[in-house]
């Protein structure tokens, strides 16, 4: 089958496995990276097993492309979703019940109203993909998702194969008992990406610091740039194009004509930049994007770990740039408060956005510490930067109780509210307008912090805010202590620093084998 329908030699990494116990009938979850080739593991299943292979996917907007690629092969496939016309989903309905399907994609929210069909229709398997959007703890969770339980109770005998990219054991967990995966086996792939160069910076003009990495490393490359807003997205699309880098803007806001157009021209022209929000990007298979580069803090490790995993699909060397500030901790913990859930999902996403922090301010391998997150151990990669130009650190306790010190005198402030640049005024001694007005000039820590630069006293607080020994609290940037800083303040405790440098570490290439 994988000869004679895709032209393919031979299996890769576990496929073969999963595909022979799908077949055999048993259920399957597999946990296998971005471009791993985890849509084999069910579309050859389909083929070699009687009937319909139904997949459900949230991916809307690419089950068109999907069943395109497929029947461009001369695999039968349709999809049912709610972009359809009633008149078109009849006919996917006939084709169904006549057994003329191979694969049918579904989006989840059209089970229920699809279930009555599918009694009658003869089902090969099931296959759930992006399966970690059923974890109410994940970082990508889908209410429908929940509903999926159905399958099982009203399908027993029909086999399940639930995939996904990035899971943590604890999503892994929530995978497997709410969508009743206790027999099935479990496929972990590694998660490693050896040929991405993972690299975090802090951000100075981001714009620039962009258009430096693009033009020394990645000239007429083809790289997907993230941000956060979609202003952001049309700002530095245009400011790019200006620049001369063929970079065009992706982002939900825009009509579906021009995305679609959009998107088309990143796939099939050479050295396009995709400028876009995380909008873009679930789905799409092209193998040489030789560059990610985020220009905002992504709110999770999952995120970032999928975002980054478009890139180098080929295998061939790539990197995955990251230019972060203090300013972003700020922005994504008020669109945290602002944002809707209840306290439990708050929570949940504010231990993602602490784990993506720690991950920015580690002083060891990023692989490393990526991987541990997904439950992985392995030593230092040597093609990161943190291994490519190790960063040094230093005894910070001093600076850490200075600037602890001087938040604690403006708590007593009450019904001021002080962010970083005036904590940072504050220890340089400059009398600003503001500082003067509040007579900070007379507080005992004001000019105390001269021996650091202002950019360097910002590393400071993002280092603290990563070790868990300061807090933003309220959407404005206001930092507070936490209990744990208690023992720095008395001395009781030492902080190690990362120095920064004024500059982001310089890009070396990663040696050899
Ligand atoms: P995933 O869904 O895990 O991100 P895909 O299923 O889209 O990955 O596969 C990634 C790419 O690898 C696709 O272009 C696919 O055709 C290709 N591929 C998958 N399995 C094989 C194989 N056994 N041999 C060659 N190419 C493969
Ligand atoms: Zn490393």
């Amino acid at each position: 089958m994988l000869t004679r329908v895709w032209g393919y030699d031979a299996f890769r990494g576990q496929q073969a496995e999963v595909i022979d116990t799908v077949v055999g009938g048993r259920d399957a979850l597999v946990l296998m990276p971005t471009g791993g080739g985890k849509s084999l593991c069910y579309q050859v299943p389909a083929l070699v097993r009687e009937g319909t292979g139904v997949v459900i996917s949230p991916l809307i907007a690419l089950m068109h492309d999907q069943v395109d690629a497929l029947e461009q092969l001369g695999v039968r496939a349709a999809f049912l979703n709610s972009t359809q016309t009633a008149e078109e989903r009849r006919a996917v309905e006939r084709g169904l019940l006549a057994g003329e399907l191979d694969l049918l994609y579904l989006a989840p929210e059209r089970l229920p109203a699809v279930a009555g069909l599918l009694d009658r229709a003869r089902i090969a398997l099931f296959a759930v993909d992006e399966a970690h959007c059923v974890a109410q703890w994940g970082h990508d969770f889908r209410p429908d998702y929940l509903g999926l339980t159905l399958l099982h109770e009203r399908w027993p005998g029909i086999p399940r194969i639930a995939l996904t990219a990035t899971a943590t054991a604890q999503t892994r967990e929530e995978i497997v008992r709410n969508l009743r995966l206790e027999d099935a086996r479990v496929f972990v792939s590694s998660f490693d990406r050896p040929n991405i160069q993972y690299r975090v910076g802090p951000k100075q003009d981001a714009r620039r610091q962009l258009l430096e990495l693009v033009r020394t490393e990645h000239e007429g490359e083809a790289g997907i740039v993230y941000c956060l807003s979609r202003a952001s997205v049309e700002r530095t699309a245009q400011w790019l194009a200006a620049q001369g880098v063929p970079a065009l803007p992706y982002h939900a806001g825009l009509p579906a004509e021009l995305r679609r157009h959009h998107q088309a021209r990143f796939l099939r022209e050479d050295g396009v930049v995709m400028v876009a929000t995380i909008a873009f990007g679930m789905g799409i298979d092209k193998p040489d994007v030789r560059f990610v580069a985020h220009l905002d803090l992504p709110k999770s490790i999952e995120g970032y770990y999928q975002e980054t995993g478009r890139a180098g699909r080929d295998g061939l060397p790539s990197t995955a740039w990251l230019a972060y500030g203090l300013q972003d901790v700020v922005q994504q913990r008020r669109m945290i408060e602002d944002g809707e859930g209840d306290r439990q999902r708050k929570r949940a996403q504010t231990l993602h956005l602490d784990a993506m922090l720690a991950l920015c301010e580690t002083v060891q391998c990023r692989r490393q510490q990526l991987l541990r997150y997904f439950g992985e151990e392995s030593g230092p990669c040597g093609n990161c930067d943190t291994c490519l130009s190790p960063p040094e650190s230093f005894d910070g306790t001093v600076p850490a109780q200075k600037l602890m010190s001087t938040i604690v005198r403006l708590a007593r402030e009450r019904g001021q509210q002080f962010g970083a640049g005036h904590l940072v005024d504050i220890l340089l001694g400059r009398r600003t307008e503001r500082v003067v007005r509040m007579g900070h000039d007379e507080l005992t820590t004001f000019g105390i912090g001269t021996e650091l630069s202002e950019a360097q006293w910002r590393g400071v607080v993002r280092q603290l805010l990563a070790q868990g020994l300061l807090q933003v609290q309220g959407g404005y940037g206001v930092l507070a202590l936490t209990d744990a800083a208690g023992e720095v303040l008395r001395g009781q405790q030492e902080v190690r620093l990362r120095r920064e440098t004024e500059r982001e570490p310089s890009p070396r290439r990663p040696r050899a084998g």
